[in-house]
């Protein structure tokens, strides 16, 4: 593999997770418990970085490389009809997760990898407050 792109799927990687931690403390401090890596339901090899089962909320933070930000997304220069095939189809299985999630009555909510956690934090509280008034808890 060209060594560029190795490199950034390791920045991507490890930026991705530093800030699920993130977004999961921020949670956590906020009195608001969630499900890790959580399957979608009917799929396969499928699953949401931090669910709420309950309330159907499936929150996926997405790396801006594989998930092809508009912001960040970089194209390749070696191979490059393989890696537009294999990132147009990340895109695909996105929306399709999403699609299926919908079909179910979850919510599926998408952040960038580049955004703050605070901001994630914000809007998924939002999202979850607005889930529980439905719900009437
Ligand atoms: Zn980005």
């Amino acid at each position: 593999m060209n060594p560029a792109i190795s490199r950034r799927m390791r920045k991507t990687r490890s930026k991705n997770n530093s800030l699920e931690v993130a977004v999961r403390k921020g949670l956590y401090a906020l009195g608001i418990r969630y499900r890790i890596h959580y399957p979608v339901p009917g799929m396969l090899r499928r699953s949401s970085d931090i669910a709420f089962p309950q309330l159907r909320i499936a929150v996926f933070l997405d790396g801006c490389f594989w998930h092809s930000c508009p912001i960040h997304r970089s194209d390749p220069k070696t191979n490059v009809a393989f890696w537009a095939e294999k990132l147009r189809r990340n895109v695909e299985r996105d929306r399709s997760t999403d699609d299926h999630l919908r079909s179910l009555g979850w919510e599926a909510v998408r952040f960038w990898a580049h955004q703050a956690p605070e901001e994630i934090v914000r809007d998924i509280c939002s999202v979850v407050h607005a889930k529980r008034g439905e719900h009437g808890k």
